[in-house]
């Protein structure tokens, strides 16, 4: 279509900005529309669940609240050590330490118990002492200890006097006679020892049990576990530590032992609070304030927690893992939820990853603690609005390219309309332009005739025979006119018969001889023999010939060559014409073929003619299968030539 592209871009664009703009602010809004959407779900959604995760928060709050009652509870009526061992055994918490009602620590506290009663009897120690270490009479020593412990009144002194008895025997190297000092007869239970349950409560002058600690040497002095005697002394050293009823080991001998023994039967696991005795001290030993306020508050240990009974009677330690465990249980327990999931959050140990769906307090009793929801898997809410935005912007473009389609074949349509329009008004212009000049230079020499105004027969004919040229042009202008007419509307149906290329060629010959064979112009047919045929609409090939050979005569000057040749290449038939003429520059040989085009020389301009001729060759040409080509150069003539596909089958032969 000529100059189609370059009219329908503008109005393209139009069309474009007309539907990108509106459905760009509609995508926009509708993005924003889903946005606001996201919102609202996440607000009903945490409408929906904070009451429920509130409550739970609240529950929380109140199992910490009993576990602080729960505390003084324990306490209530039991001897330090004992409310000690039972929150610590029972598993209330990792350690505690136990104050009295005005704040005075109880437990653990080293020098509560009194020492072990009187000095011993001196003269006799005295003796049993000498004969140990002056005299080193060990077996003596050892006689005059056991003499001692039986005849003494007095159990810590009669206890005192075993213990340095089995040393004595220890220090002989009488081990086993030692051990039974020490940890009870195997074979004669009427012999002296330190098994008796007399000696149970028997304490040495610095307040610490004599017996437990017998019971450990006695360990040490078997060595081997197989020792007949091992198990039931471990046994009973152990129920000892682990038992926290009055009268109670001294904290300080209850941990070294409990150490010891850890270290005598390495591979063995004894239910011993060594970790809760450990901490208590550990804890203490930073010299903490008793807490002031009913909540769980920081110690300055890393990871340790105090909370304080209501009457601040007990201290219990926790860490941080055992509290976000239990806060956990109480959390699942509340909100047995599949969907999501509950965290539980310490101030000031960095943020929740991902962002949670929901943060409260954990509670008044648990004031820097909270529980983060998170929704499990990825948002449900974001993949669903992510997905209804993606069906809108598909929506969109789709829309978008419908409608530029649309508007694509609009835009065609409008520009075919517009270019029509503007052809039929050129036409008529050319029309009336062209029909103008022969039919009045014909009216004047018919006026002329028919007024008699002529010297002779002669000069009539001559007249007559102008006329007739005229006439001619005339036609054949018509003929272009009509066949263009047929052409734009696209109505030119040819009726193709196979042809022979010498046939056209005679007949265009023909029409144009008399007019070219003149005496300044030569015209010269060249004609191949036994071309094969073309497939053709004859009238139209003649026209087409007709029209090269009519441009090659008008836009040469004088002592004009014209050649028509005709012969067969590749398949093709190739009609050739050839002039001497003005020739065309490149630009103007590219466009020669567009519809009213014409060179703007001034041959071309006073030539009759009107840019038609070309443009109806191409279209026959194009409507057969074949091609046209012009090759000129200015001054120096243009050739044109038509490749017709051939049919295959012979012509006859001319
Ligand atoms: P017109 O009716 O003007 O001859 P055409 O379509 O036949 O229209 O030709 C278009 C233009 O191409 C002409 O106006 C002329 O300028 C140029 N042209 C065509 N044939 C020749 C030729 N043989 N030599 C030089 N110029 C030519």
């Amino acid at each position: 279509m000529d100059g189609g592209s370059g009219g329908l871009w503008p109005i393209l664009l139009l069309l474009l900005a007309v539907v990108l703009v509106p459905t760009a602010c509609l995508l926009w809004f509708m993005s924003a529309a889903v946005r606001n959407e996201r919102i609202a779900v996440r607000q009903k959604l945490s409408d929906a669940y904070l009451p429920q995760f509130e409550a739970t928060a609240r529950r929380v709050n109140e199992h910490w609240q009993r576990k602080a009652a729960g505390l003084s509870d324990a306490a209530a009526g039991a001897p330090p050590a004992q409310a000690f061992g039972r929150l610590v055994l029972d598993g209330v918490c990792d350690s505690a330490v136990i104050y009295d009602l005005s704040g005075i620590l109880r437990y653990p506290r080293n020098a509560e118990h009194g020492v072990g009663g009187p000095e011993p009897d001196t003269r006799r120690w005295a003796a049993a002492r000498n004969l140990e270490f002056a005299r080193a009479d060990l077996a003596g020593a050892a006689a005059a200890y056991a003499g001692i412990a039986r005849d003494s009144e007095d159990a810590n002194i009669a206890a005192r006097a075993l213990q340095a008895q089995a040393r004595c025997l220890t220090r002989a190297g009488q081990t086993e006679a030692a051990i039974e000092v020490l940890a009870g007869p195997a074979a004669d239970p009427s012999a002296e020892s330190l098994a008796d349950l007399a000696y149970r409560d028997a304490r040495d002058p610095q307040g610490r049990l004599i017996v437990p600690s017998a019971q450990l040497m006695a360990l040490e002095l078997m060595g081997d576990p197989a020792h007949p005697r091992h198990a039931e002394t471990l046994e009973r050293l152990v129920a000892r530590l682990a038992d926290y009823a009055e009268p109670a080991l001294p904290p300080g001998q209850r941990r070294f032992l409990m150490r010891r023994l850890e270290e005598i039967v390495p591979d063995q696991p004894l239910p011993l609070a060594v970790a809760a005795e450990d901490l208590a001290a550990e804890y203490l030993a930073t010299g903490p304030a008793r807490p002031a306020f009913a909540s769980l508050v920081r110690t300055s240990l890393d990871g340790l927690w105090a909370l304080p009974s209501p009457d601040r009677t007990v201290v219990a330690l926790l860490r941080q893992e055992r509290i976000a465990a239990e806060v956990g249980s109480v959390v699942a327990a509340e909100m047995p939820l599949t969907e999501a999931s509950v965290e539980v959050l310490v101030a000031g140990q960095g943020d929740a990853e991902p962002e949670p769906f929901l943060l409260v307090s954990a509670g008044e009793y648990l004031p820097d603690w909270h529980l983060a929801l998170h929704l499990a898997g990825p948002d449900p809410f974001s993949a669903a609005t992510n997905r209804q935005i993606a069906a809108y912007l598909w929506t969109g473009f789709l829309v978008m390219a419908f409608t530029a389609l649309i508007a694509a074949v609009v835009g065609r349509h409008l520009l075919r309309q517009l270019r029509l329009t503007r052809l039929k008004n050129d036409f008529i212009a050319t029309v009336s332009h062209e029909l103008k000049t022969p039919l009045s230079s014909t009216r004047v020499l018919v006026d002329t005739l028919l007024a008699g105004n002529y010297r002779n027969q002669e000069q009539a004919a001559e007249y007559l025979q102008l006329i007739a040229r005229e006439n001619e042009r005339l036609s054949r202008l018509i003929d272009n006119f009509l066949s263009f007419s047929r052409m734009e509307r696209d109505r030119r149906a040819f009726e193709l018969t196979d042809l022979e290329p010498a046939e056209i060629v005679a007949a265009a010959a023909d029409v144009v001889r008399s007019r070219f064979e003149s005496h300044d112009c030569r015209f010269d047919v060249d004609t191949a023999p036994d071309l094969p045929a073309v497939a053709g609409d004859r009238d139209a090939l003649i026209t087409v010939v007709l029209n090269l050979l009519d441009n090659a005569y008008k836009y040469s000057d004088n002592d004009r060559r014209i050649t028509l040749r005709t012969y067969a290449a590749d398949g093709h038939v190739c009609f050739e014409v050839q002039d001497n003429g003005i020739g065309m520059s490149k630009r103007a040989t590219r466009r020669v073929f567009d519809r009213f085009y014409q060179v703007d020389s001034s041959l071309a301009r006073s030539a009759e003619g009107c840019g038609l001729g070309l443009s109806i060759v191409k279209f026959i040409v194009d409507a057969h299968g074949g091609t046209v080509e012009a090759r000129s150069e200015p001054g120096k003539g243009s050739t044109f030539t038509v490749r017709l596909p051939a049919t295959g089958r012979a012509s006859r032969p001319t």
